[in-house]
C-alpha cells in the first residue's frame, strides 16, 4: 500500500488560542502566590516581541521555589488543567478541521515550538496530551521535517509522530519561520495567519510551496 500525506499541525495561536490560556494560567497563578498580574505578563511580553517563547510555567515554578513554596507547583499544575477542563481554548473552525483530518482518515501529530514544560502543560490543558505530538526548542520546523526525508523523497516519521513512512508532509501554521527550510512539492503548506491581528513574530517570507489563508476555515476549503 502507497504512503499516504502525513498531516503537521501547529499548536499555539493555529489549534488553541494562546492568550486565553495564558489568562486563564495567570489567574491560577494567583491563587498560589503574590507575583503581580502584570510581571508575569510584561516578562511574557518582552519575550513575544522577540519572537521567542517564553517560558511561562518555568518562571512561575522557579518563583514558587525562590519564596519557598516549591512543593506547591504540583498543586498549581493540577488546579490549572482542572480549570482548563470547562472551557474551550480552540481557535475558530479547529474542531472542524480535527473533525475534516478524522472524517478523512488523514494522520497527522502536533509540532509545537516552545519550552518543554510549559508547552507540555499547555497541551494537556487543552485536553491534546493524547494526540501524537513533538515539542520542538527551535522555531524552524522545516528544517527538521526535511531531516525526515529519504532519498527516494518519502519522509519517514519520527518515533513520536508514529514512526510511519508518508509520502509528503502537509503544515498547518501561523508563523512564517517554521517554514523554513520546509521540503519542497509535493509537500505543501498552509501559513494561516489574519491580517487583522498579526505579530511581529507571525510575520515573514515563506516558500513557494506554502500558501497564505486568513483562517482555519478557509485552510480546510482549501485542502
Ligand atoms: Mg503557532
Amino acid at each position: 500500500m502507497e504512503d499516504a500525506e502525513f498531516y503537521i499541525v501547529d499548536f499555539d495561536r493555529t489549534l488553541v488560542d494562546s492568550d486565553k490560556m495564558l489568562e486563564v494560567f495567570i489567574e491560577v497563578t494567583q491563587e498560589f502566590m503574590d507575583m503581580p498580574k502584570a510581571q508575569i505578563e510584561s516578562a511574557h511580553a518582552d519575550v513575544k516581541m522577540r519572537g521567542d517563547s517564553f517560558d511561562t510555567a518555568g518562571y512561575v515554578r522557579d518563583s514558587l521555589f525562590a519564596e519557598g513554596n516549591g512543593e506547591q507547583w504540583d498543586q498549581l499544575e493540577k488546579r490549572f488543567i482542572h480549570e482548563s477542563r470547562s472551557l474551550n481554548y480552540l481557535m475558530p473552525s479547529a474542531a472542524e478541521l480535527l473533525e475534516w483530518l478524522a472524517a478523512n482518515g488523514k494522520r497527522y501529530g502536533i509540532l509545537t515550538y516552545g519550552n518543554p514544560l510549559w508547552q507540555h502543560l499547555k497541551l494537556t490543558a487543552a485536553g491534546f496530551n493524547h494526540a501524537r505530538h513533538m515539542i520542538l526548542e527551535q522555531k524552524e520546523k522545516g528544517k527538521l521535517i526535511s531531516t525526515w526525508q529519504n532519498n527516494d523523497g518519502s519522509f519517514r516519521l519520527p518515533d513520536a509522530l508514529g514512526r510511519r513512512s508518508a509520502s509528503h508532509i502537509v503544515m498547518i501554521d501561523d508563523k512564517a519561520v517554521s517554514f523554513d527550510n520546509f521540503p519542497g512539492s509535493p509537500s505543501k503548506g498552509y501559513w494561516v495567519l489574519d491580517p487583522a491581528n498579526e505579530l511581529p513574530s507571525q510575520q515573514g517570507t515563506v516558500p513557494p510551496n506554502v500558501q497564505r489563508y486568513n483562517d482555519l476555515q478557509s485552510v480546510i476549503q482549501a485542502l
